[in-house]
Formats: structure tokens, C-alpha cells, sequence
């Protein structure tokens, strides 16, 4: 692409160039969600992209007891302890059927 500008002088081309910057700037704004904040920022084990820790789906690696039940299974989980492990919630259900991608893992 080829924009072609006519300044009248000196300032006149100093003002259009601010113009341009300031459209610029604003298009580079628009592009892609706002940045997370680098306390709730970490990448997803899985697929390796960062994520946000506040998003509801998220999931966070936990461990603690589980309480056998009488033919097999599990009862909830008793102190649990959870990491600074975070996965998206689409990666997690892709690893639980078996689809996990784990080449960007780290
Ligand atoms: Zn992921």
C-alpha cells in the first residue's frame, strides 16, 4: 500500500505525521484482547500460551487426599493443596480424552 501525502511545509508535514502516528498507535490498540496482568499471567502447561488465572475454566493443579470409596472412585478432595500449575480448560479436557499436546511444554 502507497499513501501519498502533500504537505504544505515543514509544519504542516510535522502535523500529518503525528496524524498518521496517532491512527497507527490506535490500530496497534485495537488488535487482540488487553494485555493480563503480569500477577495473573502464566502459561498454560499444555499448549504453552500464556493464560489468565482469573478466567472462569481455567484450571489450577491441585493435590491432596481422596477418600476411597467401596468399589473404587473417589470422595472429593481433603486439604487441598494447589500449585502454581495452570492449564486452559479446553487443553485440559483435550489431555483427559487422550489428545494432549505436549511438545511446547516446559
Ligand atoms: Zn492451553
Amino acid at each position: 500500500m502507497r499513501i501519498t501525502l502533500r504537505a504544505k511545509d515543514a509544519g504542516d508535514a510535522q502535523r500529518i505525521v503525528n496524524e498518521v502516528a496517532q491512527i497507527l498507535e490506535g490500530a496497534q490498540k485495537m488488535e487482540g484482547p488487553p494485555p493480563i496482568p503480569t500477577r495473573f499471567k502464566a502459561a498454560c502447561e499444555f499448549c504453552g500460551y500464556d493464560l489468565d488465572t482469573r478466567k472462569e475454566g481455567v484450571h489450577q493443579w491441585t493435590a491432596g487426599w481422596v477418600m476411597q470409596r467401596e468399589g473404587g472412585g473417589g470422595h472429593g478432595i481433603s486439604l487441598a493443596k494447589r500449585e502454581n500449575r495452570w492449564a486452559h480448560r479446553h487443553c485440559v479436557d483435550r489431555a483427559s480424552r487422550g489428545f494432549a499436546h505436549q511438545e511446547r511444554m516446559f
